[in-house]
């Protein structure tokens, strides 16, 4: 038997980059596995590369009623979850003295707003003993330039790992984080020029202790961990990130 065949998982995020490669994986490893994404041309792709263990469901997490049809979906097709990967998320640099206010609400409605109320909504599908892991970044723990508004939102995350796991531990749900280090999905050319792509991750290598990016499946592969093997841990943020925050 697979190691995770009868485990039913949500993706959010699940169209491309982390939360992709989190999905394959588990499907890979037998699970059904429900992924979200605001393209359904990326996500109808996303889906044909998982295999026919996935269902796609299109939504924006700052939406509370996109939301809710996520949950009604899960529900009919799942009946409940043993994983939740919080991982939809954007990265925007916003150098501080030219920050809109418009740009830090939408980044907070999504990074933040998105992923508490994703917790919520699909807070009463999670079964006995399931895993929810959120998906942080270094940017959190340390200074990055023109991230602050990011990194606060990420640190949000990182603090709600703490307080939902106190919340959820009574029904023996585990809340842990993953905070990945640079991996080159794409996210930050959608995000800002390509220039300012390519400079920044010359950066984020040049300081890095292993003077790489990391892979997608060396992500993917701490977050099936803390949700499904790390059983007495809760609360914790997991760096995946070659050391950056650590040495
Ligand atoms: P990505 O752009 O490849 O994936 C982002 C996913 O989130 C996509 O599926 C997208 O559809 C979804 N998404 C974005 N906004 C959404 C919204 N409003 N509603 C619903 N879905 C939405 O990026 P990625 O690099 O795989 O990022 C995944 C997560 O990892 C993000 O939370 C990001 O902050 C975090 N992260 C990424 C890196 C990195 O270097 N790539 C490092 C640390 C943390």
């Amino acid at each position: 038997m697979s190691k995770y065949s009868g485990k039913n998982v949500v993706v959010t995020g699940g169209s491309s980059g982390i939360g992709l490669a989190i999905a394959q994986s588990l499907a890979a490893g037998g699970a059904r596995v429900a992924i979200t994404g605001r393209s359904q041309a990326a996500l109808d792709a996303a889906r044909e590369r998982i295999g026919a263990n996935a269902i796609a469901v299109r939504g924006d997490v700052s939406s509370l009623s996109d939301l809710d049809t996520l949950a009604d979906r899960v529900k009919a097709e799942f009946g409940t979850i043993e994983a939740l990967f919080v991982n939809a998320g954007v990265t925007a640099l916003t150098p501080f003295e030219s920050t809109t206010e418009q740009a830090y609400d939408k980044l907070f409605a999504i990074n933040v707003k998105g992923a508490f109320f994703t917790v919520q909504k699909l807070a009463p599908l999670l079964s006995r003993g399931a895993g929810v892991v959120l998906t942080t970044s270094v940017a959190g723990v340390v200074g990055i330039k023109d991230s602050s508004v990011y990194a606060a939102g990420k640190a949000a995350l990182r603090s709600m790992a703490r307080s939902f796991s106190r919340e959820l531990l009574p029904r023996e749900i585990r809340v842990n984080a993953i905070s990945p280090g640079p991996v080159d999905t794409g996210v930050l050319e959608r995000s800002m020029s390509k220039e300012a792509a390519a400079e920044f991750i010359a950066e984020r290598v040049a300081d890095n202790p292993m003077k790489r990016l990391g892979a997608l499946d060396e992500i993917a592969a701490a977050a099936a961990f803390l949700a499904f093997d790390a059983t007495y841990t809760a609360g914790v943020e997991l760096a995946v990130d070659g050391g950056v925050t650590q040495l």
